[in-house]
């Protein structure tokens, strides 16, 4: 049977965004409290949780892969403490945006890798993301879309604009 999922963008959605830079080690990680809360909410859920992240800073040279990594694990750490639960799969893409790399939101590639390999089922599935090429890589892959905008920009090609995740809570408990 093809399970759900529930796709997450990073910055911005589980950590606070670090305007103008890139987060390259973890004590620039600052987990958001309503993403705890809401990771929470579906730590017993049976979704598949899946973070769907672009790192060009791998590709600029302003951290390694090595740091991302240590950086995932220390979110993975800290997830497990607080919610029980932790990401299933991390899938992030290191390539610079003039490379046109199918793997880099907007483009679906991370999205249909995440799908292929867990058997996902694409109808019953959702991205949730702050940026406008969060929502088109979902449309792209064909799962239902969140977009988070806070002061309450409207994205007519996202199913959901909402204005934060306490808010995505009652969608999925409603
Ligand atoms: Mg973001």
């Amino acid at each position: 049977m093809k399970k759900r999922a529930i796709f997450f963008d990073r910055d911005g959605i589980v950590n606070v965004r670090k305007i103008g830079g890139y987060i390259t080690n973890a004590n620039e990680f600052e987990f958001r409290n309503d993403f705890i809360r809401l990771f929470k909410f579906l730590s017993n859920s049976d979704y598949l949780l899946i973070l769907i992240t672009n790192q060009q800073g791998i590709g600029k040279g302003l951290m390694s892969e090595d740091d991302l990594t240590l950086i995932h694990n220390y979110m993975q750490r800290n997830l497990l403490l607080k919610t029980r639960r932790q990401f299933d799969d991390i899938f992030f893409c290191p390539d610079l945006a003039e490379t046109g790399s199918q793997r880099r939101k907007p483009k679906p590639g991370m999205i249909l890798e995440a799908i292929d390999k867990w058997e996902i089922d694409v109808h019953n599935s959702w991205m949730i993301g702050d940026a406008p090429s969060d929502i088109e890589a979902g449309n792209k892959a064909g799962v239902k879309t969140i977009f988070i905008a806070p002061d309450g920009d409207n994205m007519p090609e996202a199913d959901y604009c909402l204005t934060s995740l306490a808010e995505v809570i009652e969608l999925f408990a409603g």
